[in-house]
């Protein structure tokens, strides 16, 4: 009696048991599981730049991380240096400096053989297996020639001195999903980085004479500056001998935003510090809070045309208009300063493939830009009206809205959002599938959804992938969670593949 008791027990818990792996193993299989995977953990970096030959010393040390179930003899590695060296080549600067080498790959002390693929996948075999939950330190020696131009990787020279930015340029773990190495090209019009967060510690040498700016915080001692980042998806630097700063505080955040001197520079500051203040405000108030206990403002020359570039942490504005031009452009800075704000929240703190899917992003991004700060009548668009005659009221913007929403099925017909840039059909471009198609999806969103559920669809799916990534399946789960009719069915049919 007793014994039946005890085997009966024992059977209702292994059924139980059972029961309790299938549902698990179920919900794994429901949405793509992003934590599973080959995981760099940090990176530490030792850097030399050479301002006297235009070159970038870099030795990184990548702590890796087995967080798949099966063990791995081989990872891979992303160098994009070549890849960028030769687009500015065949692209730009012909004359430019454009070599580019990985010295050596070691493991503690054993040098480890790799081969080079396509210039920027790097396979790596390691000296030993590495097991599920294992970690290993990959040492990762690189020289690398600076180019002559005004971007994410590069460096300009103006008569009161110069400046460096030095991004994309640093060797990283490949993004995998389950140990599967995503290898998307080098992409000159978009980004294709690493999603991955890690822990970042960096030194770099330099001038002493030269202000260091970079992701996370950083501190300078003798031409020496260390950098600290936690949690994070990238690194940038940007160094130049001819920076000033204003420092401020908005939302408890610490904003250091730097300036040049030109006979624009007061409307600069005032201009970009309104921007920053409400932007900053106005998406803590309608997405949610932003991660990071500091802010970098970064004024590059990139030229005319060029809007800014997104980091976590730090963003390199175009200042071109207020400090090379003629005419300044307040218009641009306005909108493509409180753009590169919104990117802190989509990108910097909810992460996604910004090659594959780049229109989550850049989507929500310019949601931010155009609906929530374009449409806020505050003391920014106040100023931007004073200092620029061309600039739209709030009625012009909300009437630029309503027209490109009218034509927007027939504009973007041939047009599908998760469809990455090499598989592009027609005569699709990024620029028209990323930002303008992709706002317009949210836009028909939000007006199926309401203001009311769509501002709590908002909210919600921030919170939710805080320093996490997303992929397209995930949001639109998301969307439909808070609405599954057959309006918002169609539109996500409309616009997805
Ligand atoms: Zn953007």
């Amino acid at each position: 009696m007793k014994n039946k008791k005890i085997k009966c027990l024992i059977l209702g818990l292994i059924i139980i048991g059972l029961i309790v792996i299938v549902y698990f193993f179920l919900k794994k299989n429901d949405t793509i599981d992003l934590d599973n995977k080959i995981d760099a953990l940090s990176y530490n970096m030792k850097l030399d730049l050479d301002t006297k030959n235009k070159v970038l010393n870099e030795k990184v040390e990548m702590e890796i991380k087995n967080n798949t179930r099966k063990s791995i003899d081989e990872i891979v590695i992303r160098d994009m240096t070549k890849s960028l060296l030769k687009y500015y080549k065949e692209n730009y600067n012909k004359e430019s400096n454009n070599k580019s080498e990985i010295l050596g790959i070691k493991e503690n002390d054993i040098d480890l053989k790799y081969t080079i693929e396509k210039d920027s996948i790097v396979k790596v075999k390691l000296n030993k297996t590495l097991k599920p939950n294992d970690t290993v330190k990959i040492n990762v020696s690189i020289k690398t020639d600076i180019p002559e131009r005004q971007d994410r990787f590069g460096y300009i020279k103006r008569n009161d001195g110069y400046i460096y930015a030095l991004s994309f340029c640093f060797p990283y773990l490949a993004d995998n999903i389950d140990g599967k190495w995503i290898l998307n090209p080098y992409f000159d019009d978009g980004e294709n980085r690493s999603y991955d967060l890690a822990d970042y510690e960096i030194e770099i040498k330099h001038p002493s004479d030269y202000l260091v700016i970079a992701t996370g915080s950083e501190e300078t001692n003798n031409g020496i500056t260390k950098i600290t980042a936690k949690n994070i998806r990238d690194i940038a630097i940007v160094l130049s001998d001819m920076y000033k700063k204003d420092s401020f505080e908005v939302e408890g955040i610490k904003i250091n935003n730097y300036y040049l001197d030109s006979k624009y520079t007061e409307k600069y500051r005032k201009l970009t510090k309104l921007v920053i203040e409400e932007s900053i405000k106005v998406y803590t108030d309608k997405v949610g809070k932003y991660p990071y206990d500091t802010l970098d403002i970064a004024p590059l020359l990139f030229g005319f045309g060029y809007g800014g570039m997104e980091y976590p942490s730090l963003i390199m504005t175009n200042a071109t208009s207020f400090y090379d031009g003629t005419m300044m452009d307040a218009w641009s800075l306005h909108d493509g300063l409180t753009h590169e704000i919104g990117h802190q929240w989509f990108y910097g703190t909810v992460g996604n493939n910004e090659y594959s899917e780049g229109w989550i992003d850049e989507g929500f991004t310019t949601y931010l830009e155009r609906q929530l700060f374009g449409l806020y009548d505050g003391e920014a668009h106040k100023y931007l009206r004073e200092i620029d005659e061309y600039a739209p009221s709030i009625e012009d913007n909300i009437k630029s809205r309503e027209e490109l929403m009218e034509t927007a099925r027939e504009d973007y017909k041939d047009i599908y959002l998760n469809v990455s840039p090499d598989k592009y059909e027609n005569d699709q471009s990024y620029g028209e599938a990323e930002y303008e198609t992709s706002y317009i999806f949210i836009q028909e969103i939000r007006m199926a959804m309401g203001d009311e559920k769509f501002n709590k669809f908002l909210k919600d799916f921030y919170k939710t992938y805080y320093l996490k990534t997303v992929n397209t399946d995930m949001v639109l789960k998301l969307i439909r969670e808070y609405d599954n009719s057959k309006k918002i069915n169609e539109i996500i049919d409309f616009y997805f593949k």
